[in-house]
């Protein structure tokens, strides 16, 4: 019996109903474009988080993970901001938003495992929070997880849970990818209507792997950075006089700076708006099958996101300039920044002689060992 099943008959003495599991993402262009209305294209990673679960007769949620050392038993109707506190708040917050938006919830017996690495930037609260959408959703019988537009009502309660519960005030991409990335497709995001397009992403048909480097760095700055990010786009869009800096035409742009009155928010603005032109950009590159034209993007994104956007941190600099010393298309920093993670695109040839030359360098710089891996576009949140 897997290790799940195994922990959950322990804990709970009855095997579980079921086990769902949901993936975490990485996105491959159009970072810090969500809050701006604009667009992205993650992937569904194959590193899914499990969650294996009942119904009970009660409003009681027993929650434990077999990541975290602790036990914890929460009352739907207590569900609120702040509490729980901690990782069981994404599990809770899911819950509490199903409730919210109208559906007739009970309490649950759950134990999660999570493959994805927590807080390397590849969305494991995601992948918890969908994992338990998807359980919640065929245990109460709410049907959301057979069509996209139910997708879409799980993908938002979870996203309610991450920001009303958790306290983190993200974008709705995680969520979106974790229920809508199909297998072998990016998804094309628009973040301003939450519309969706799947774009054919399969690098094994030219020869190429998709390298995600975990740079194991998080740095503390990183919360109100991002605040301030949001709030210099907020800004921006006031003085130009639009709802979102997706509003600006690309072509425009010049017009659109002089009009803002110091030169970091310029340098915001103009992140934001050649990075949502590049989304477009590497879809259609994707599919004229020109990977070169990808990889050119990539470093473009990097050079904005680290000079513009100023949101990139030594480890992610040396991840990108390594790979690219050793030959790869394209690399950049992916996920909010100040650590996380990078992508590089990478021959499958080189994969671990690129791989190799990132740890060297790392060591060479005596920082904390990094975890390479390559990745392929998997599929949604299911039922296993
Ligand atoms: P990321 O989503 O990039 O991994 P976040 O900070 O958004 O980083 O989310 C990480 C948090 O999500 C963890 O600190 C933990 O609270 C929670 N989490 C994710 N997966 C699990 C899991 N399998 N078990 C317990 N908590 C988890
Ligand atoms: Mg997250």
């Amino acid at each position: 019996m897997p290790r799940l099943a195994q922990t959950f008959l322990a804990r709970f003495d009855q095997a579980p109903e079921g086990v769902w599991s949901a993936p975490g993402r990485v996105n491959l262009i159009g970072e810090h474009t969500d809050y701006n209305g604009g667009l992205a294209l993650p992937i569904a990673l194959p590193h899914r988080t499990r969650c294996a679960a009942s119904v009970r007769d009660d409003d009681l949620l027993q929650i434990h993970s077999l990541q975290e050392d602790s036990f914890v038993e929460v009352r739907i109707y207590d569900v609120a901001a702040g509490h729980p506190a901690g990782w069981t708040a994404y599990v809770a917050g899911v819950l509490w938003a199903l409730r919210k938006a109208g559906y007739a919830v009970r309490g649950l017996n759950v134990v999660v495992d999570g493959q994805v690495p927590l807080g390397a930037g590849l969305s494991s609260s995601a992948a918890l929070e969908c994992s338990v959408a998807a359980a919640a959703s065929d245990l109460f019988g709410l049907g959301l997880l057979d069509s996209a537009e139910g997708r879409s009502v799980l993908a938002a309660a979870c996203q309610r849970a991450e920001n009303d519960i958790a306290g983190a005030p993200t974008g709705g991409m995680d969520q979106a990818a974790a229920m809508h990335a199909t297998e072998k497709h990016a998804l094309r995001l628009d973040c301003r209507d939450g519309a969706t397009t799947q774009v054919p992403f399969d690098l094994s048909a030219h020869d190429l792997a998709l390298l995600v480097t975990d740079t194991r760095a998080s740095h503390a700055l990183a919360d109100g950075q991002y605040g301030a990010r949001r709030d210099s786009c907020e800004k921006a869009a006031d003085i130009l006089g639009v709802e979102f800096l997706r509003d600006i035409d690309p072509a425009a742009l010049d017009e659109a700076l002089v009009q803002l009155p110091d030169d970091v928010l310029r340098r915001r603005t103009r992140h934001v708006v050649t990075e949502i032109a590049r989304v477009d950009e590497v879809v259609d590159a994707l599919r004229d099958g020109d990977l070169a034209e990808v990889g050119r993007l990539f470093l473009a994104s990097h050079a904005s996101l680290r000079d513009d956007y100023e949101v990139s941190c030594t480890e992610l600099d040396l991840v990108v300039d390594t790979a690219v010393g050793e030959g790869a298309l394209g690399a950049r920093m992916t996920g909010g920044g100040f650590g996380g993670s990078a992508i590089a695109l990478v021959a499958v040839a080189d994969v671990e002689r690129v791989s190799a030359a990132i740890a060297a360098a790392f060591a060479a710089a005596q920082l904390t060992a990094p975890k390479s891996f390559s990745v392929t576009a998997a599929g949604p949140a299911a039922r296993d």
